[in-house]
């Protein structure tokens, strides 16, 4: 069973034990389900870089995908219909909800995502249709996950994540959003919060600021020590982890930032923001 299948069946263990999913688990289950019905269209194209000039864009910290490369990839007549179901299931939880549904041209899409891929500001587009900048990012991000996923699954088995170790996405220059150490050898691993990439990290070092300084650096961990909150006092960031050597459970790890909410209001409550 592929992982958004296992988040699923783990929904709805959740459900069945509680009655009823909080809201924004609800919310999180819906947009997945849009993007299991998107899988279809999204199959992984082979990689157009050759393996040497992959390993070349890793050693100088360039990610490896980029727009052109997964533009291509993208289904562009399904893409729009993935956007209408997310955005339609957003809106239903915004207060006020909007009044018309919200829509782009094929043009302006194709826009939109380029921006939100390259990290630039999506605030006109959000103007445009009187809602937030965050609630376009949540409907573009669910709308290409499916493909950006195909991509990061191929492009991942060419990675040396020896030749990485940096701050963001070796695959699509993403900020991490999420940590684990790892069973065998408790070494810090960074989940992509865009395309769920995974690579190696240094356990010393904050992933936003690149501080190096023990005294800037610590972490807090629950009564199990199970899970583990990183600060950064430097530049203020939190990032949550989960230490994959105190459980024998199977742990999702995409499932995992969102059931944490908890640690955020933590990290939030000491002053420090998400990265
Ligand atoms: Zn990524
Ligand atoms: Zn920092």
């Amino acid at each position: 069973m592929d992982i958004n299948n296992k988040i699923l069946e783990k929904l709805k263990e959740l459900q069945q034990k509680e009655g009823a999913l909080p809201q924004y688990l609800e919310l999180y289950k819906q947009l997945l389900l849009i993007q299991v019905g998107g899988e279809e269209n999204a199959t992984p194209s082979k990689p157009s870089l050759t393996k040497d000039k992959i390993g070349s864009k890793l050693r100088k910290g360039i990610p490896i995908l980029e727009w052109d490369a997964l533009s291509l990839s993208i289904d562009w007549v399904a893409f729009p219909q993935l956007f209408r179901k997310a955005a339609a299931c957003i809106s239903k939880y915004i207060e006020p909800p909007p009044k018309d549904s919200i829509a782009f041209d094929i043009a302006t899409l194709q826009e939109v995502t380029k921006a939100w891929y390259e990290c630039s500001s999506l605030s006109t587009w959000a103007n445009d249709q009187s809602i937030s900048e965050e609630a376009l990012t949540a409907m573009i991000h669910c709308a290409i996950k499916p493909f950006l996923r195909a991509q990061a699954n191929a492009l991942l088995k060419v990675i040396d994540q020896e030749q990485w170790r940096r701050g963001y996405c070796p695959v699509c220059s993403g900020k991490p959003d999420f940590a684990f150490l790892d069973k065998e050898r408790g070494a810090r691993w960074l989940l992509c919060s865009r395309c769920d990439t995974e690579w190696l990290f240094q356990r010393l070092e904050c992933p936003y600021c690149s501080t190096t300084d023990h005294k800037e650096l610590a972490y807090f961990a629950d009564d199990k020590e199970l899970y583990r909150l990183y600060i950064c006092q430097k530049c203020h960031t939190y990032l949550k982890a989960i230490d994959l050597r105190k459980t024998e459970a199977e742990i999702l790890l995409p499932l995992e930032r969102v059931l944490t909410a908890d640690l955020d209001r933590q990290g939030q409550e000491k002053g420090y923001k998400g990265g």
